[in-house]
């Protein structure tokens, strides 16, 4: 037998243990939607059962231009709202790729507060192709002229968290571009969002990010994060890229919550 069907049969052979060890393992662990936890059907396929997937809601329909609020009619073309005509946000445009619905919703609350790893993963799965259609290096063509930046957390929730979960996922989300984890800080301290309204929203986040002075080169930014909600946060992240230098604000979100 020569050295070639050696070789052959060998890779053969571990193929076929391969595929009795996760067979064995789908047994004793039995594979569960990412989600909801509920068994899959087996040989398992998906991160997430059928129901949870057909539960996910891409965020389409004509929009605001600028802070992408969807309208109610799902007829017309995008423009610009109300309140946006009334008071600009400081970013450019705000984009979330779905509705911040059940399947989603567990999936980034397993991520953030359980560092589930099967949800992260659901999460970029069901991300990262709808993301590439809203990248704006599509429209400008110049790849290497965005900075990504991950909404950071205080230095003292991240210590409790152990992690930034919207760091995590730029990492996973963002691979050919560039991502800086550093310039963009939290510097105050701020209580949970839940709850509050829009107008203590803003109160409560106002001032708590800085940001570096931007080098040339690196004034185009992309800000990222899991939710948008009334858009405090993002606008409180998005003042303080500008103060320092930012000539082009984008806001990108995995989810938006429905509105009120
Ligand atoms: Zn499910
Ligand atoms: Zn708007």
């Amino acid at each position: 037998m020569s050295a070639w069907d050696k070789k052959g049969r060998a890779g053969r052979h571990l193929t076929a243990l391969k595929r009795i060890f996760t067979g064995l393992s789908a047994l004793i662990f039995p594979p569960r939607c990412a989600s909801c936890k509920s068994f899959l059907e087996l040989p398992a396929s998906h991160l997430m059962c059928r129901k949870c997937r057909s539960e996910i809601t891409p965020l389409s329909g004509p929009r605001c231009k600028c802070c992408g609020m969807p309208f109610d009619s799902t007829k017309g073309v995008d423009h610009v709202c109300a309140a946006c005509i009334r008071k600009r946000p400081p970013f450019k445009r705000a984009d979330s790729l779905f509705v911040f619905e059940e399947s989603v919703r567990n999936l980034i609350h397993r991520f953030k507060y359980h560092s589930d790893m099967p949800a992260l993963r659901a999460l970029v799965s069901i991300s990262e192709k709808t993301l590439q259609d809203l990248l704006p290096e599509k429209e400008a063509g110049d790849a290497g002229s965005w900075v990504v930046l991950p909404v950071p957390l205080h230095k003292s929730r991240l210590r409790k968290r152990g992690f930034n979960h919207a760091a995590v996922l730029a990492t996973r989300l963002f691979r050919d571009a560039r991502i800086d984890y550093s310039l963009l800080r939290k510097t105050r301290k701020t209580p949970s969002q839940t709850g509050l309204s829009l107008k203590d929203r803003e109160q409560n986040i106002r001032g708590s990010f800085s940001c570096r002075t931007l080098r040339r080169g690196c004034r185009q930014v992309l800000i990222f994060d899991d939710v948008f909600t009334t858009g405090a946060t993002a606008s409180a992240a998005a003042l303080a890229v500008k103060k320092a230098g930012a000539e082009d604000i984008r806001v990108i979100t995995i989810a938006r919550t429905p509105l009120p």
